[in-house]
Formats: structure tokens, C-alpha cells, sequence
């Protein structure tokens, strides 16, 4: 056996091996110690190898999906090795065959299929990255759904694309080369790490566009691969690698992969990384999906239905027919409230489609997979009645087209199916009554037995004339007829010893069997296993008629979707009074009265004072650049607003609707948001040096159709240097990127820029000062802030009181310095010293009678009485 395990080892040094022994997954060797120590299980020892004891650790079978994950959180992949024959089999070549074992799978993170390792509201994409000298590509499947994408990238946009999809592991040549431009050079794998996937190099065969292409045309059966479309070497490149990966995993079994869909960069807008993280756009900054918009805006009911709104979450369109029939979707929805609550409490009933069939597909399906697909189509059929004889937009209509046309299937699986079938094949009981005659047979057959076995047993009892005669069962015997020790005599002789055979004598009872008992007993354990097998191969011929319709069934779940997410944004729309934006091909951007939604609903389930809607206008004139410049005080509200009006842009760009009275949006193409940059240890960049990589970015790509936000730009530094690099900034996004953008800033002096640059106006976020305090209004108006509240707000954080006096001390003296011109050096020389008054020493009563009365007491001496009663005198005394 430790022979087979090397062996088997060898082929997967770099996983963990689960080698299944019985009920249990074995690990041996440094594999024991290193899963041992990941699941905190026992490490044992078995046997010895080379003289020396074998380190082992195991877990049950029954529980291995839970170790899997837990290992693959950690980093590792497992290969999960399966007994492939009774141990009876191997028995029969010979005492010391061992049984055959073959890594059926290979567990990574890019290839989770079971819905206990998966989050059913989020798509798991595997992808692989090609280079093909200086063009690349990504390609990426979520094989538990079947989606299959590629697109080219230069691989600059590496980064953005993989924030924008968040693969959980990514295939790379291992030969991979770093990719250098200008003075940058581009190191894949650490973009890959970076944005949180895991790294799987593969040799370069797998990369190789020729096989690539072969393997493609193979999978989906067709000649060429024009059929999909026209695709770079590099993205043939990076599909096969997908391929390849999977049949690595898979072993050989591919999953039901739809046709490659080709995403073209120029089709949705443009988001990096680092905008993605400070808008929160799908994540909020701490990771989870809480507090993001995502989590805002999801009201959709069915798991495909958020995949599919994620999705769209992070790829918004920039062409305007495409928004437009997404926007056209949602409006019927908004506008025809009762078929679309109908429509979501029938949605509410579809389970994971996309998941049971992948399953099927790659033989890990079980019949609450094949009863998943039952009632999928059950629904889909219910849905497309309610919008039978409706006039639907495009959209919908294709949609709706999908749910019919499946009730052959859906006829056989109604009929084949029970209710709610278990969870497992092996254990039976999900085909229905009446569905198969000999199925049918079988089990009455087994479950008639008993009855069968009660009649004989009266029939005996007549025979002997022994009224205490039983029939029982045991696992040794079987069933047997056993009477007590007083009648053994009658039974042991004839005539009755003709028909009871002896079988076993214990203390008080002795056994018999009769042929017909035990022709009976065959007969139970034959139909048994034989209604088994039946059901297992009725199992086979659904799954393998689910199968061939896997196109059909894919559109239909695409479609589902589809509804489910236009009637959600519809619902979200009514319920946060939103508004359908205005999407065109103009450079405008006037939104009126927006909010910014997470801001909004977290206001409203604190109870607070309700969010102040402001209104936004950045309309660019042609070939010009539209900046509102805006100042005001810490907490005022600057970056909420700044954030609100891209967020708006996004979600009309993504066909939704929006959090504003009315929104006019010219499509934007690229999206940039800095936000006063954190600090990025783990790189050993400091917080200027990341914020000037980043707006370096900005200015070397942005358009005239990009959105720019920028909070507080040139924070990280001395004054002087940070007011002239912001001023620069302002300048160059003016002059020569021409966008629209949005600029906060707490350097004042930037406010004369509005007299002197045609595109750039003041803007202002208002508070009140009331008896020294600031409160703030929220309200966002044109013109230059008039101070910066900053003394206010450090006394509203609870600054100590000394220091608050201290600082506006200092601030008076500066300000007064500079309106009289004086130097900062002399002014900072004159001011008065830092003078805190001794707080009042505390009062003490050091004689009064309780003090006195104190001093005589030793609490050691006391009992717990004796202390009572001193409580209540010296309470008198006081
Ligand atoms: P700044 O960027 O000016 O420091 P923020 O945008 O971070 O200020 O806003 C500070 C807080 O003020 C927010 O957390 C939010 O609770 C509140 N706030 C901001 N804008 C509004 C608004 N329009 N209406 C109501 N509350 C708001």
C-alpha cells in the first residue's frame, strides 16, 4: 500500500493527498504534518518507511468538504485519491492485491463546485493570463456556473481587470516573463497576489495557441474557432490554459462550459483597483460585502440573479444601446408593480440552476440536483405565463422566450422525480412511484418482505403448535425462526426437524432457518439492491438527458436572472424613491437632488437627521474640462458628495436607476477616484508616495469622456508641496485631459483657480457656527468655503480642552500674522507659551468622623458580619 501512496504522491507533489482508506482520507508524511497543523487535528504515526515512523492523520469521508475548504483557505490544494474497486475485487487477485486508487480531482480555489464551499450570491472564477510577446490576454470560467470569458489587455491593465473580476486563483505560465514599460516593469504574479488570488503556474505547453486551439474547437465541437468571433494568439492562448487547468483538476472530466463570450476593454467603463476599493463599489474597505454598494442596492431573490447583478456592478456599460435596454427593463418593472411582485414571489422559489447542472456535468450531482432543475423549469414555466400576452420590452421579451419550450423535459422529470428527493444516489428513494414498472416491483418486493416474513410466522406457529414461535433478524444470521429452549426437543426431531434446520443453540433459545425463509430473504436483499440499480441507472438517463440540453437550460437560468434583476432594481427603486437617469452620448453630468445610497440608508437606520440631497452640475462644454473645486470643512460632507455623484454615474451606466430627483448622464468611460491615500506597507510605499503613483495614473490616462474624483490630493506632504502639486494637478486634468471632475481640497489658496481657469468653478459644503460649535448643513452650494472649522471640529472629537484653547490661540496669532504680513518664523516665535492651569487639587475631608473611624479598621480582622455592621455605622456617621 506505501508503494501505491509514493507513487501516487509523486504525481501530486504539490497538493495535499487525501488518500482514501475505508470511511476515512489518509495523509502520511509531511502532508500529515502539514494538514494536521492547518486543521488543528491529532498527527498519529503507522507503520515505518525506511526505519522510520510514518507520521499520519486522517478525516472521515463524510466530513472531508469542510476540511477542503478550511485547506484552501490556507492556501493549499488537495488531490482527493478514491478506492476504484471493492475491496472484495482486489481481494480476489490475491491476498496481498491492494485495492486501486486513482486521484480522481484536484481541489483549488478556482474550482469549487460543491454549494458548502461556494457563496451561492457570488460567482468563483478560475482565469489564466497569457502573454504572447507584448499583447495578452485573460481568459476565466466560473465552472459552477459554465460562464466563459475572454478578453485582450495590454498588460498594464492586468490589475484593474482582475479587481474588476476577483478571480480566486490564476493560471500563469510558469516561464511568465516580467513585462516592462518605460521605467515600470510588470511582474503578473505579484498583481495576481495583490489582488487576492492565488498563483497556479502551469508549463508552457499549456499555453501553447495551437493545441489551444484544438482543444477549443474540440470541446465545443466546431471547426474553426471563427465561430465565436476573431481572438488574438493571446487569448486563444489563455482559454486553452482555462481548458487544460480544468481537465488537470477535473481529471479528465470538463465541465459544461458555455461558448466563450468575448469581452471587448472598449464596452464597459473603465474602473482601477484602487477606485474600486475607495468607492466600495462590491466590497467596502474592510473586505466584506457589508457596508459596500453592492450590499445596498441588492434586492435581487435568486442567487443568479446577485451574481448577475455583481457582475454588472462591476463592469457598468459604455454603450448606450446596451444601457438603454437594461434601463428600458427595470422601467417596466417599475412601472407594472403587480406582474413584477408576481414575478418575484415565483422568482423566490427558483433554486440554483447554474450550479445543479455544472455539478451534473462533471458527475457530482446527486437528485436534488436533477429536483433543482425540476423546479427551475417549473417556475419558468409559471413566470412566462404571467407575461403571456404582454408587451414586453426587448429585453424581457428575449428573456421570456427562454423560459418556454422545456416541457419535455420538465414532463419527464415531473413524472420520474419525487417531491423532495435525498441527498445522495446511492441511498435510493427518489424516483418516483409509477414511473418505472420493474422499479416498482422491486420495492414491493422488499417492502412487502416484512409482511410476507409476519405471515409465515403464523403459518409456523400453526405448524408446530409453539404460540412463542418468532421470526427475527441479525446481521450474522440473517432472518431466523427461534423458539425457546423448552420446545428445542419437539423442533429437533421429526417430522417438524424435516422442515426447521438447526442453526445455532444460545443459553435460553434455539435457532432454525426453512428453505423458503431463506429464499425469502434472498428475494428481500435481491429487490433491495436491484431497485438500487434501477434507480442509479434511471439517475444516469435523466442526468444525461438534462444534459443534452444544456444550451436551452443555460438560457433559461440566463434569463431568470435577467428578470430577477430588473424586477430587484425596480423594487429598490420604488422603495429609495429613485429616479430613471437620463443616458446619452453628451458630455453632461447634472444630477439634481442625488444622494449617495450607503450613506443614505446607514443615516436612516441609525436614526439620524435624515441625508441632505445635493445637486451636482459638471456639464463640459465640447472640448473642455467641467471641475468643481470644493472646500469646506472636515466632516462637512466633501467626500460623500464626491463619492455620490460617481456612484450615480455607475449605476446609470449599469441600467439602474438612481438616488436623485432627475440625473442627465453623458456616458463616461473611465473612472478614477483617490481618495487622500492610505498607507501601503505591505509594499513599503508610504502614503505620498502611493497617492502620487496613483494621480500619476490619472493624468496619463484619463479622457475627455472620464470622471475624476479626487479628495484631498497632496495631503502626505508639507504644505507648500502638497498646495503646488494639487494646484499642478488641477491644471493638467484642466488643460489636458479635459474631464469632468470633482476636486476637494483644504487648501484654500486653490480657490483663486475658478477666476482663472474658464472649466473650473468653487464650490462649497456649508456649515453654521453656533456659540463656537460648527454644526454642519450637508449642503453643497457654489462658492469658496469661508474657513476651515478645523479648531471646531478636533473640540467635536473630544480633543482635551486645554488643547482646543491652545490651538485657537495659535490659529489667532497665525492669522492675525498673516494679515498683517509678518513672517511665520516671528510669528510662531512670539506666541505665548503653552500654558495649561494646573487642574484644582481634589478635596479631601481628612477628619471627618468617617475618615476617623477608617483609620481604626483592619479589614484582615473583620469577619464578613463584623463588616456588614461597620457599613451601617459608617453610614450614620456621614
Ligand atoms: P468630509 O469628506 O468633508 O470630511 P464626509 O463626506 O466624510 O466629510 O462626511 C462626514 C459624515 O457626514 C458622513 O459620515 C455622514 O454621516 C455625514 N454626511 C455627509 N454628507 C451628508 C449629507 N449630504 N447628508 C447628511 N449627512 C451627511
Amino acid at each position: 500500500m506505501m508503494a501505491q501512496y509514493l507513487e501516487i504522491k509523486e504525481a501530486h507533489k504539490d497538493a495535499l493527498l487525501f488518500y482514501r482508506m475505508g470511511d476515512f482520507y489518509e495523509m502520511f508524511f509531511d502532508d500529515a504534518v502539514a494538514a494536521s497543523e492547518a486543521l488543528d487535528i491529532a498527527l498519529t504515526k503507522r507503520g515505518k518507511h525506511l526505519d522510520q515512523d510514518i507520521p499520519m492523520c486522517g478525516v472521515p469521508v463524510h466530513a472531508a468538504e469542510g476540511y477542503f475548504l478550511t485547506l484552501i483557505r490556507k492556501g493549499f490544494r488537495v488531490a482527493v485519491c478514491e478506492q476504484m474497486e471493492d475491496p472484495a475485487e482486489a481481494k480476489k487477485r490475491g491476498s496481498k492485491s491492494v485495492v486501486r486508487r486513482e486521484v480522481v480531482r484536484l481541489v483549488t480555489p478556482g474550482t469549487l463546485t460543491e454549494d458548502s464551499l461556494l457563496e451561492a450570491r457570488r460567482n468563483n472564477f478560475l482565469a489564466a493570463y497569457a502573454a504572447v510577446r507584448d499583447q495578452a490576454a485573460l481568459a476565466w470560467a466560473d465552472i459552477s456556473t459554465g460562464e466563459f470569458h475572454v478578453t485582450p489587455l495590454t498588460p498594464l491593465r492586468l490589475g484593474p481587470e482582475l479587481a474588476r473580476l476577483r478571480p480566486s486563483e490564476v493560471v500563469v505560465a510558469d516561464s511568465e516573463e516580467l513585462y516592462v514599460s518605460g521605467s515600470e516593469s510588470y511582474d503578473s504574479r505579484q498583481i495576481i497576489i495583490d489582488n487576492g488570488a492565488s498563483v497556479t503556474p502551469l508549463g508552457r505547453a499549456a499555453f501553447d495557441s495551437t493545441s489551444a486551439e484544438k482543444r477549443l474547437c474540440d470541446l465545443f465541437q466546431v471547426g474553426s474557432l471563427d465561430a465565436f468571433g476573431q481572438f488574438t494568439r493571446a487569448e486563444v492562448s489563455a482559454m486553452g490554459a482555462v481548458l487544460q487547468y480544468l481537465e488537470i483538476t477535473q481529471k479528465g472530466k470538463l465541465p459544461l462550459l458555455r461558448r466563450p463570450a468575448r469581452e471587448a476593454e472598449a464596452r464597459t467603463v473603465q474602473i482601477d483597483a484602487a477606485t474600486r476599493r475607495s468607492l466600495e463599489l462590491t466590497h467596502a474597505m474592510n473586505g466584506g460585502r457589508a457596508g459596500s454598494l453592492l450590499a445596498a442596492i441588492d434586492r435581487t431573490v435568486t442567487a443568479a440573479g446577485a451574481r448577475l447583478l455583481e457582475r454588472r456592478l462591476s463592469s457598468p456599460s459604455r454603450v448606450l444601446d446596451v444601457i438603454h435596454s437594461r434601463l428600458e427593463a427595470v422601467d417596466f418593472a417599475y412601472e407594472n408593480t403587480t406582474i413584477a411582485r408576481g414575478l418575484r414571489d415565483a422568482l423566490r422559489k427558483v433554486p440554483d440552476l447554474d450550479r445543479a447542472l455544472s455539478r451534473l456535468g462533471l458527475d457530482r450531482g446527486g437528485p436534488r440536483d436533477l429536483a433543482a432543475i425540476r423546479n427551475s423549469l417549473q417556475q419558468a414555466g409559471e413566470i412566462a405565463s404571467i407575461y403571456n400576452e404582454i408587451n414586453l420590452p426587448g429585453l424581457l421579451a428575449n428573456a421570456a422566450q427562454d423560459l418556454v419550450g422545456h416541457d419535455e423535459l420538465l414532463d419527464l422529470l415531473d413524472q420520474a422525480l419525487v417531491a423532495e428527493p435525498p441527498l445522495l444516489a446511492r441511498d435510493g428513494g427518489f424516483i418516483a412511484p409509477g414511473f418505472d414498472d420493474e422499479l416498482d416491483e422491486m420495492r414491493q418486493l422488499r417492502d412487502e418482505g416484512r409482511g410476507v416474513i409476519a405471515r409465515m410466522q403464523q403459518k409456523y406457529i400453526d405448524d408446530t403448535g409453539i404460540n412463542s414461535l418468532k421470526i427475527k433478524h441479525n446481521n450474522v444470521l440473517g432472518y431466523f425462526i427461534e423458539v425457546t429452549s423448552t420446545h428445542a426437543e419437539k423442533m429437533l426431531s421429526a417430522p417438524l426437524s424435516d422442515t426447521f434446520k438447526h442453526r445455532q443453540t444460545t443459553a435460553n433459545q434455539v435457532r432454525f432457518t426453512t428453505v423458503p425463509l431463506s429464499e425469502m430473504e434472498t428475494k428481500i436483499l435481491n429487490a433491495g439492491g436491484r431497485a438500487l440499480e434501477i434507480e442509479k441507472r434511471l439517475f444516469d438517463t435523466l442526468k444525461t438527458a438534462i444534459i443534452q440540453q444544456v444550451g436551452p437550460l443555460t438560457a433559461a437560468s440566463r434569463a431568470l436572472a435577467e428578470l430577477d434583476l430588473a424586477s430587484a432594481l425596480a423594487d429598490l427603486a420604488r422603495g429609495e424613491n429613485w429616479c430613471k437617469p437620463q443616458v446619452d452620448d453628451t458630455r453632461a453630468l447634472e444630477i439634481v437632488a442625488g444622494r449617495h445610497p450607503v450613506v443614505e440608508q446607514a443615516l436612516r437606520k441609525q436614526g439620524d437627521a435624515p441625508f441632505v440631497a445635493n445637486d451636482c452640475d459638471l456639464s463640459a462644454a465640447p472640448n473642455a474640462a467641467a471641475i468643481w473645486l470644493l472646500t469646506g470643512p472636515n466632516m462637512a460632507g466633501k467626500s460623500t458628495f464626491l463619492r455620490q455623484n460617481a456612484l450615480i454615474a455607475l449605476l446609470a451606466q449599469m441600467g439602474s436607476y438612481v438616488p436623485a430627483d432627475s440625473a442627465h448622464i453623458g456616458v463616461i468611460s473611465q473612472l478614477f477616484s483617490r481618495v487622500g491615500a492610505s498607507d501601503d506597507l505591505a509594499r513599503g510605499r508610504s502614503t505620498f508616495m502611493v497617492e502620487m503613483v496613483e494621480t500619476a495614473a490619472i493624468l496619463n490616462q484619463a479622457d475627455d469622456k472620464a470622471l475624476v474624483i479626487l479628495d484631498e490630493i497632496g495631503r502626505g506632504t508639507a504644505t507648500y508641496d502638497g498646495l503646488s502639486i494639487a494646484w499642478a494637478t488641477l491644471e493638467h486634468l484642466h488643460d489636458v485631459n479635459k474631464s469632468r471632475a470633482l476636486f476637494a481640497t483644504h487648501y484654500h489658496e486653490m480657490t483663486s483657480l475658478a477666476g482663472k481657469l474658464t472649466g473650473v468653478e468653487n464650490a462649497t459644503v456649508t456649515v453654521k457656527e453656533y456659540e463656537g460649535d460648527v454644526i454642519f448643513l450637508h449642503e453643497v452650494r457654489k462658492g469658496a468655503a469661508d474657513r476651515s472649522y478645523g479648531v471646531q471640529v478636533a473640540k467635536l472629537a473630544g480633543l482635551p480642552e486645554a488643547v482646543v484653547a491652545r490651538a485657537r490661540i495659535v490659529l489667532d496669532a497665525l492669522e492675525k500674522g498673516e494679515r498683517e504680513g509678518a513672517k511665520k518664523q516671528a510669528t510662531i516665535d512670539d506666541l505665548p507659551l503653552f500654558s495649561v492651569a494646573p487642574p484644582p487639587p481634589p478635596v479631601r475631608v481628612k477628619d471627618s468622623a468617617v475618615e476617623k473611624r477608617l483609620e481604626d479598621i483592619h479589614p484582615d480582622a473583620l469577619t464578613p458580619r463584623q463588616a456588614l455592621d461597620l457599613i451601617y455605622e459608617l453610614k450614620a456617621l456621614k
